[in-house]
């Protein structure tokens, strides 16, 4: 068993990037932090994690990923409150998922102790870059990548494992208009849809691209069977409120274990809110937008917290969702009582908040 108890390097850049930056005009993912953190896997083990100044990067062309896809992410947030405190949230979900979305694709599992250090260390050295706010945050993108320059289609034996991270602007998200996924589909059974590979994403590009053209910002898949279960969005889990009870299909092997998600469902118990958890059918929904017991439905992700949906098409015949009052949507609920644990306003009372 290899050990991992390299001390992690560190370089730290000479200038700061931070002063070029508008923080109040922030496009998601396009600017970036000073540092960066960096750990290779070779001869078996995981060695020399580093962190340095921002960079490009060189890779022969022969690198797997360039080839083979070999590829996963996570995505995950720290937050500042006003006494420059800085808290991730639940990142133990986000480092175990990112290892169930390598052990998928034949990649080796990444360290716990590195994964925590590096992004301890990155978070102390970045902390300028970390805004206070409600909605402010700075977004963190762990991933890994097959690096061995060797084209023969199997496993690399050479990985990156890396953390880049981005600010991310306190935003209000209006409501998504969607369409129902009646013949393109994003996982399957047995997929890798589980899974945060890179793939996964650049797949979906193409049917988006179609829903966006006819004014629709994202697809809900359905099962690649039969196309009548409701699944999850493009990078959000998606909530279906039919009167007072919230629905949310099953995690499997077909849909991404969101924490967001997950900590909904939690919530949901905290308030005395029903939240079944089972298969949703399309059918079932249009029915109830039809008979008006369809209230909300809503995404659940990192990046926007909550994204109401105001109204869905499926095999066009499109259905706009009437809402409810602010104060008794789900949604906003939600989105408030997370933004609140997230941001060191409430109380913590399922240990969430990850001082660092
Ligand atoms: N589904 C997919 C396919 C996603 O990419 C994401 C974003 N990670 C989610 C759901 C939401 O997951 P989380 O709440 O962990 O961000």
């Amino acid at each position: 068993m290899a050990n991992h108890t390299d001390k992690i390097s560190v370089e730290t850049s000479e200038t700061s990037k931070i002063n070029t930056v508008d923080f109040s005009n922030l496009d998601f993912g396009r600017v970036f932090t000073d540092h960066m953190f960096v750990c290779d896997y070779e001869d078996g083990k995981w060695q020399d994690p580093k962190i340095m100044p921002y960079q490009a990067m060189t890779f022969e062309p022969s690198a797997r990923v360039f080839h083979y896809g070999q590829a996963v992410f996570e995505g995950m947030k720290a937050y500042k409150d006003d006494d420059g405190k800085v808290f991730l949230f639940r990142p133990k979900a986000n480092f175990d998922r990112i290892n169930k979305s390598s052990g998928r694709l034949a990649m080796p599992a990444f360290p716990e102790n590195y994964f925590f250090e590096g992004l301890e260390a990155l978070l102390k050295l970045d902390n300028d870059w970390i805004k206070p706010g409600v909605g402010n945050s700075l977004y963190l993108r762990p991933f890994v990548i097959a690096t061995e320059p060797a084209i023969s289609a199997s496993p690399a034996n050479m990985y990156r494992f890396m953390i880049i991270c981005s600010p991310a602007k306190s935003y209000y998200n209006s409501a998504v208009r969607v369409l129902i996924a009646d013949h393109f589909s994003r996982s399957a059974n047995g997929g890798v849809g589980a899974a945060k590979a890179a793939g996964n994403y650049a797949a979906q590009f193409y049917p988006t691209s179609l829903a966006q053209k006819k004014g629709f910002q994202q697809v809900v898949w359905t099962d690649a069977d039969t196309h009548t279960l409701l699944e999850e969005a493009g990078t959000m889990n998606v909530f279906f409120r039919v009167n007072d009870t919230l629905i949310t299909a099953p995690t499997s092997d077909r849909i991404l274990d969101g924490v967001t998600r997950k900590s909904i469902i939690q919530l949901a118990e905290d308030l005395g809110i029903t939240c079944d958890v089972r298969a949703v059918t399309v059918a079932e929904i249009k029915a109830a937008a039809k008979d008006g017991s369809l209230k909300e439905i809503f995404g659940a992700g990192t990046a926007a917290v909550i994204s109401p949906i105001s109204a869905f098409e499926h095999q066009d015949e499109l259905f706009e969702i009437s809402g409810v009052d602010a104060e008794d949507s789900y949604a906003k609920l939600f989105k408030q009582t997370l933004l609140n644990i997230q941001h060191n306003l409430s109380d913590d009372k399922h240990g969430w908040r990850h001082e660092v």
